[in-house]
């Protein structure tokens, strides 16, 4: 069995953003030369999300909605994490949109279904945060 690790870098100029990371996963992925396994891919930072979801501008936008609706930036004093830090609804966000996603391996490609695409999701932006990958497989 071979194993490869690598980690991504994000640094996205707003707070929130979504990201489509599968052309640099894929990459890394034929880096490996692994072709039947099993790929994780984690944010690993607890204010950011790895999902697989359609790249669709209109649905991005309805996630953005959505996740305002559940777990709104503002105002700041609603939460009780926020004293120190104003960044309670980004981790709200990223338990809701999850830490990672495991995707098959099959003949050296991501196994996807139809419309599915890895997103990097960042709650709480302007600053340096890693993604890690792992494969293992043969
Ligand atoms: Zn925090």
């Amino acid at each position: 069995m071979k194993t490869y690790r690598k980690e991504l870098y994000f640094e996205t100029s707003r707070r929130r953003e979504l990201i489509n990371i599968t052309a640099q996963v894929a990459a890394a992925l034929t880096e490996s030369g692994i072709r039947e396994g099993l790929l994780l891919c984690n944010a690993m930072h607890i204010t950011s999300s790895i999902f697989i979801n359609d790249d669709e501008s209109g649905l991005h936008r309805d996630i953005e909605t959505w996740l305002e609706s559940l777990a709104p930036e503002k105002p700041h004093s609603r939460y009780h994490h926020n004293g120190y830090e104003d960044n309670a609804d980004a981790h709200l966000k990223r338990t809701i949109m999850g830490r990672e996603v495991v995707v098959a391996v099959t003949g050296g490609k991501l196994d996807f279904g139809t419309w599915e695409q890895i997103f990097y999701g960042e709650f709480d932006g302007k600053r340096r945060k890693k993604v890690l990958i792992k494969i293992v497989g043969e």
